[in-house]
């Protein structure tokens, strides 16, 4: 089985786990910029994290044998936060870099005004740096956040087709059908949605733009999520080429749009460290 994890926060997560990862077949992910539990109080505090992600957490996958990308955003949570508004003018320099494959994660979290003008906002910013989008809807109101999220995306001209709204379930999954936009499932260990409930909506609905991610973070979660989907669709009587299109295919397509993946294997290099923001390679001090 082979595996890209479409969404999943690696900052939070340890060493053991990539090898676990690795081990039941993911060779890739894309890691969306989000909250960090804990408001920023500054601005530059996410420029720290953007170039993380751009960076360092892309050094650290490929050590393990995992192709890193990311997406960058000013998530929908600190939207609201009036400190950390004029990131929305520092996104241009961060979505022209190698490995961001798309803007996100944007969306709703409270559905504030705040909210819905920064999503418009970095819907813009994505038509004008022709990237694909990852949307958030929220875990409170989902039906009304994912309804006007899909109006928003009408009205801001852009393809469907550039569209994963994500985090979606039974009530949701009609209207993001219909809308032509991409459509994402977080699997977590407790009751929003699990790989049995996923693998019923994959019988009903059928596999085309179909995205299983694991949404895995600092919070209860498991980023084996991808893999135990794939075992409950095969115990379900999918095949291997249908486990294989919604975990590899499908979101390879969708960020594929962003003509930057990088999905050729690693070549894990020991000898390289990581230091002021780049790889050096053959440098290690014996
Ligand atoms: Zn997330």
């Amino acid at each position: 089985m082979r595996i890209f994890d479409p969404h999943i926060h690696m900052t939070s997560r340890t060493t053991d786990d990539y090898e676990a990862m690795y081990a039941a077949g993911v060779r890739a992910v894309t890691e969306p910029a989000f909250w960090l539990g804990q408001p920023r109080s500054s601005a530059a505090s996410f420029y720290d994290y953007f170039d993380a992600l751009v960076g360092w957490e892309r050094f650290r996958a490929a050590q393990f044998g995992i192709r890193h990308h990311c997406t960058i955003a000013l998530n929908p949570k600190e939207a609201n936060d009036p400190r950390c508004a004029e990131v929305l003018d520092a996104l241009p320099r961060y979505l022209a870099k190698d490995g961001v494959v798309a803007v996100g994660e944007v969306g709703f979290d409270s559905m504030t005004d705040d909210e819905e003008k920064a999503f418009v906002r970095q819907l813009d910013l994505a038509g004008e740096h022709d990237l694909p989008v990852l949307v958030h809807t929220p875990h409170r109101d989902k039906v009304e956040g994912t309804r006007r999220t899909l109006e928003l995306v009408a009205a801001s001209g852009l393809p469907p087709e550039r569209v994963l709204v994500d985090h979606l379930n039974e009530v949701t999954v009609d209207m993001v059908a219909g809308s032509g936009c991409w459509l994402g499932f977080s699997i977590y260990p407790d009751t929003k949605m699990d790989e049995r409930r996923m693998v019923r909506i994959l019988a009903d609905h059928g596999l085309d733009r179909m995205i299983v991610n694991s949404a895995a973070d600092w919070g209860r979660s498991d980023p084996l999520k991808t893999a135990k989907t794939g075992q409950a669709m095969r115990g379900a009587g999918f095949s291997e080429d249908d486990v294989d299109r919604v975990l590899w295919r499908n979101p390879v397509a969708f960020y594929g749009q962003s003509g930057r993946l990088l999905l050729d294997p690693v070549d894990i290099d020991q000898t390289a460290t990581f230091e002021g923001n780049s790889v050096l390679r053959g440098q290690r001090p014996a």
